[in-house]
């Protein structure tokens, strides 16, 4: 399993680049008078990266690469640092390896898109562009939840880069003091749909090496695990590892949160708790919904990942396409798409594409890691024809198992190197 797992991320993260790169480039040619078109990417996480590495391919293009932060940090993985058992920085990697490529890389924050001028505006500067790559991620649905924006910072999410230390310090306290520590998990779409259960596993491990007097309170607005494939081994693993640890309560929808009396209110009942990692909805950045690229999501054409409103314009990773599995490797979608069709790149189109037959559109791995040595993989491919919606094909183990947990560990350290090695 190992050695396929390995494979297989090497070969996704190629696809992303040249994914990208060959719809950008292949747009490129017909609407630019320069020889090298410039490409803005913004956000440096999985999906810039993917698509950074792809468009490098070949020095065909001048690329900018937008990205506030100093370091990338992992989502992937990052439990066994929330949960004490890594360090914060074996999830980190320096951006040297993007700028070795060439790329010109601008630590700042894009604040709007200028779409009729061709520009990105940041606090200080306006970068122009002939063709934009977003990847920002997601942002939080604050509103969902009464009472929770005015106090943001003692729950904090911790679903994106950097954000893991808030979460690691409620844990660290949880563990030390015990109470009732309560983990939200929203409705889909949101990102990574195991990863709230994943946590609870892992914090429960501690609970026990460390004989923590308290619960963890999973509050569930599903009716079973998410995906739905998931749900039998996830449950089983919470049920038999962790049965006097995690207490699991399903189709609860939270109402509002107290944080002063620290109670969460739900279709349920109320909960008092003493921590919490709230996890909130999730939909694309206020940035592309402002610049009119989409509504909760990017509207964006599959399989090419080019947004309907602008056809200067890719959106990868999670901002876009609500269809698409929200996983590290999907950012890279636009790779796999075009690579496989490399040989006949198409101008920008907009004219509907011509293929007939089936799309293949960017696979994705979830792991589930249920304790130090165990983890449930999810192995989830999709495809699309023209004029229908996504299929989407999943591939779960049936039990925890420790080759996956290996493999979870092999995948993380192959597919950093390749962004960033
Ligand atoms: C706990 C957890 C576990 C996960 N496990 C897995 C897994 O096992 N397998 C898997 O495939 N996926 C997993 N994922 C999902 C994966 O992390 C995401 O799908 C992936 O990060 C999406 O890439 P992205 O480029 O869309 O966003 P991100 O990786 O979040 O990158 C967005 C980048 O954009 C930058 N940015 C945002 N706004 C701006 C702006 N205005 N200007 C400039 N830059 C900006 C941010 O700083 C960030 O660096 C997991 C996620 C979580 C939270």
């Amino acid at each position: 399993m190992k050695e396929i797992n390995s494979t297989r991320r090497r070969t996704l993260l190629k696809g992303t680049a040249a994914a990208t790169a060959v719809s950008v480039v292949g747009c490129a040619s017909p609407l630019t008078t320069s020889s090298r078109p410039r490409v803005v990417v913004v956000g440096g996480g999985w999906g810039g990266l993917g698509a950074v590495r792809a468009l490098a391919t070949g020095g065909k293009v001048d690329i900018t690469l937008i990205e506030p932060n100093d370091d990338f940090m992992s989502c992937p993985l990052s439990i066994l640092y929330i949960a004490g058992y890594a360090q914060s920085s074996d999830f980190q990697r320096s951006y040297g390896a993007v700028d070795a490529l060439g790329v010109r890389r601008v630590k700042d924050r894009v604040v709007d898109i200028d779409r009729a001028g061709r520009t990105v505006k940041t606090a200080t500067q306006s970068i122009p562009y002939d063709f934009l790559v977003l990847s920002t991620g997601l942002e939080y649905m604050e509103e969902a939840l009464p009472g929770y924006a005015a106090a943001r910072d003692q729950f904090p999410v911790g679903f994106r880069a950097f954000e893991q230390a808030a979460v690691q310090r409620q844990v660290a306290a949880f563990v030390e003091q015990g109470g009732n520590f309560v983990i939200t998990v929203p409705k889909p779409p949101y990102r990574c749909p195991p990863a709230p259960y994943e946590r609870a596993c892992m914090i429960a491990q501690r609970m026990k090496e460390k004989g923590t007097k308290g619960k963890l309170i999973v509050v569930d607005a599903n009716k079973h695990p998410m995906p739905p494939p998931l749900a039998k081994p996830m449950q089983t693993a919470m049920r038999e590892m962790y049965g006097s640890q995690i207490e699991y309560i399903t189709e609860a929808d939270p109402k509002s949160i107290d944080a002063g009396r620290k109670v969460l209110s739900t279709s349920k009942g109320d909960i008092p708790f003493s921590h919490a990692n709230i996890i909130l909805p999730m939909r694309a950045p206020g940035l592309i919904r402002k610049a009119g690229l989409g509504e909760r999501f990017a509207a964006v054409e599959l399989p090419s990942f080019q947004s309907k409103a602008d056809k200067s314009i890719f959106i990868i990773g999670d901002s876009g396409a609500r269809r698409c599995r929200r996983a590290a490797t999907s950012p890279s979608a636009p790779a796999s798409r075009s690579a496989s069709r490399s040989s006949r790149p198409s101008p920008a189109s907009t004219r509907k594409p011509d293929w007939a037959t089936r799309s293949p559109l960017p696979a994705a791995i979830c792991w589930g890691k249920v304790s130090t040595s165990l983890a449930i993989m999810i192995n989830v491919t999709s495809s699309i024809s023209i004029g229908d919606p996504p299929s989407i094909k999943f591939q779960v183990d049936q039990a925890a198992n420790a080759a996956s947990s290996k493999g979870a560990m092999d995948w993380g350290k192959n597919i950093w190197n390749a962004m960033l090695g």
